[in-house]
């Protein structure tokens, strides 16, 4: 899945994951537990993602690399914040060589809305769970919610810049491909949803 941040990959990713019984992989998800848990990954993640950068390619494509290897992924998955450079990009075409059709999700917001939906955005300490506004707890785990570290203004802003930069180009690198959609990202979770499942059946069949 594909998009700026805010554009609500991970949320959609979640939910389509969910539907169709395969793992989510992402990467964010995957070094903010690092992160959590000390290792010198996670060290070495916690001041680039403070920073609203990107972590190295060789990195995250080593981390995809071992992820989609296990078993539950033997079916098919959901990346969910990778490929975010041309890089990883090439690194996933290989990666996947054999396992297709890798089917590309594009979900585009305007800019404006961007800013307004990371600004506002909550998630859960204790599961990652993105709250909708106006709640007070988890509605999946009863955790408390946080504002992300990397939620404050300063580091949206590097954070859409690095995307206009390094992951926006990547729109170009796929729009070609018979396996390319591009989903409205600016309605409500439920279309957003629908469209996705429709843009990915177009693509592999309805029967998955
Ligand atoms: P996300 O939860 O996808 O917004 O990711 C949070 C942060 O983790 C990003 O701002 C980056 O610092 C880092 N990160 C996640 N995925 C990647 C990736 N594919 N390449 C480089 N850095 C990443």
């Amino acid at each position: 899945m594909l998009g700026p941040p805010g554009a609500g990959k991970g949320t959609q990713a979640t939910r389509f994951a969910r539907e169709h019984h395969v793992p989510k992989i992402s990467t964010g998800d995957i070094l903010r537990e690092a992160v959590q848990a000390g290792t010198p990954l996670g060290r070495l993640a916690r001041t680039v993602i403070d920073a609203g950068r990107l972590v190295g390619d060789e990195i995250v494509i080593g981390i995809v690399a071992d992820r989609i290897q296990r078993e539950d992924a033997s079916d098919g998955f959901v990346l969910d914040g990778f490929p975010r450079t041309i890089g990883q990009a090439a690194a996933l075409d290989e990666l996947i060589d054999g396992r297709s059709p890798l089917v590309v999700v594009d979900i585009e917001v305007p800019e404006d809305a961007l800013v307004a939906r990371l600004s506002g955005r909550r998630v859960c300490g204790n599961c990652g769970w993105t709250a909708p506004p106006g709640m007070n707890v988890c509605a999946r785990c009863g955790g408390p919610l946080v504002v992300r570290r990397d939620d404050s203004p300063d580091v949206v802003r590097e954070r859409l810049r690095v995307y206009a930069r390094d992951t926006h180009p990547l729109v170009e690198f796929y729009r070609r491909r018979p396996s390319f959609r591009s989903v409205d990202g600016d309605q409500a979770q439920d279309a957003v949803a629908a469209d996705i499942a429709a843009a990915v059946a177009s693509v592999v069949g309805g029967g998955r």
